[in-house]
């Protein structure tokens, strides 16, 4: 079995899988079990109850994922912000201190300012490409450091080898949100970082039929993560767990054509006479480009852009795109078109979005499987 689940290709197919195969089945049953009859265990968290994460589709799941990014263990959760947020409040208590960085997914960034100074913890944002100026905003209290893969949506790539140093350097656990990369184009344990998470109502299952969340990282780490998760709740219904893990077998033929379809897409607007910057982090002029390419695998399906006529320009664009569908959310089959001032980021006041360069005219696009010259097509009429 070991060599069956050497590359990630063939660890998304067999890693985790029940073995031997439950009846013979090649497609993990589903579970719809709340409770199982106890065996006699000794400890709250070994009884088996869907929300101590603990049904057999929770575990082959959490094999599957630690084994796609090389980490000791993973958890499932009821969405990608069941997974932050639950991560985060596993390692602060009040009195303790966050570095986090600046530009993030808008549920992140309100869940840090509007909410965790209620429970006592103070928090300072940081540049993630200047290290030089974190170390002035650290205290004897900081206990993480927390940033995203590739930021959403300006599609930035943070100092992510000075973030793990530094976090080893003071004793801090560093935490990655890769929900844009995808564990194809970036494994955060290999580069050192304490734990990722996801979202994986994006690329992970791919099909924008769930809404779920996952952390991978050490097993210690790990362990208390589940236990508070247990006890808060956010856990992924055994229904959901299936339709994750049916998703997640597709994630590298999906990723290598969203990787592919979105460089094409970008070198297109990069040309286009309409487009006044664009950002996606796999073309040699952006700003991160060296970076990325020495950390990252592919450039994912993420990009986004502005158009020289401004906000009304981009509202247009928005009206006259045929195949993009105007949605929220991203990594699925389909591409989706937002503007995350009204969408992903609308929780953020304006000048919390200004001070961070997240203008209401900024499109966000989600490139999809279709064919990408019948994409190109679509766009360049809609621009024209
Ligand atoms: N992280 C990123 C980068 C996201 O874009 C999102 C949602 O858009 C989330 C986390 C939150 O995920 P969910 O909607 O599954 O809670």
């Amino acid at each position: 079995m070991a060599k069956k689940k050497k590359s990630i290709d063939t660890k998304l197919i067999h890693a985790g899988e029940p073995e031997p195969r439950i009846g013979g089945a090649v497609s993990i049953p589903i579970f719809q079990s709340a409770m199982y009859e106890t065996g006699g265990e000794g400890n709250y968290h070994d009884i088996q109850y869907i929300r101590l994460n603990n049904t057999p589709n929770h575990l082959a799941i959490h094999e599957k994922f630690a084994s796609l990014e090389n980490a000791e263990a993973a958890l499932v959760t009821s969405s990608g912000m069941a997974a932050i947020t639950t991560s985060l409040m596993t390692f602060l208590s009040a009195g303790d201190h966050l570095l986090i960085q600046d530009t993030l997914y808008g549920g992140t960034h309100t869940f840090v300012n509007h909410n965790i100074e209620n429970w006592g913890v103070a928090y300072d944002f940081i540049n993630g490409h200047d290290p030089a100026s974190w170390e002035a905003k650290l205290k004897p209290e900081t206990k993480i450091i927390y940033v995203e893969t590739m930021t959403n949506p300006l599609l930035q790539v943070a100092d992510l080898k000075a973030v793990v140093d530094f976090a080893q350097e003071h004793n801090l656990i560093s935490i990655i949100d890769n929900t844009f990369a995808s564990p194809i184009n970036f494994r955060p344990p290999e580069w050192g970082f304490d734990l990722s998470c996801h979202s994986c109502t994006k690329y992970m299952n791919g099909h924008s039929d769930i809404v779920a969340g996952a952390v991978t990282g050490s097993s210690e780490h790990m362990e208390q993560i589940t236990h508070k998760l247990n006890h808060f709740g956010g856990t992924l219904d055994p229904h959901a767990c299936y339709l994750l893990h049916r998703g997640v077998k597709t994630l590298a033929l999906r990723m290598a054509r969203h990787n592919e379809s979105a460089l094409k897409i970008a070198e297109f607007l990069q040309e286009h006479p309409a487009v006044d910057r664009l950002n996606y982090p796999g073309l040699p002029d952006h700003p991160d480009y060296e970076r990325a390419q020495e950390l990252f695998d592919g450039f994912s399906g993420m990009l986004s852009f502005e158009l020289k006529g401004g906000l009304e320009a981009a509202k247009q664009f928005m009206e006259r795109v045929e195949l993009p569908i105007a949605a929220p959310s991203l990594g699925g089959i389909e591409t989706l078109v937002t503007r995350p001032a009204t969408t992903s980021h609308s929780g953020m006041s304006p000048e919390e979005r200004k001070a961070v360069g997240i203008t209401d005219s900024l499109v966000r696009v989600s490139v999809g499987i279709e064919d990408v010259g019948d994409l190109i097509a679509d766009f360049d009429q809609a621009l024209s």
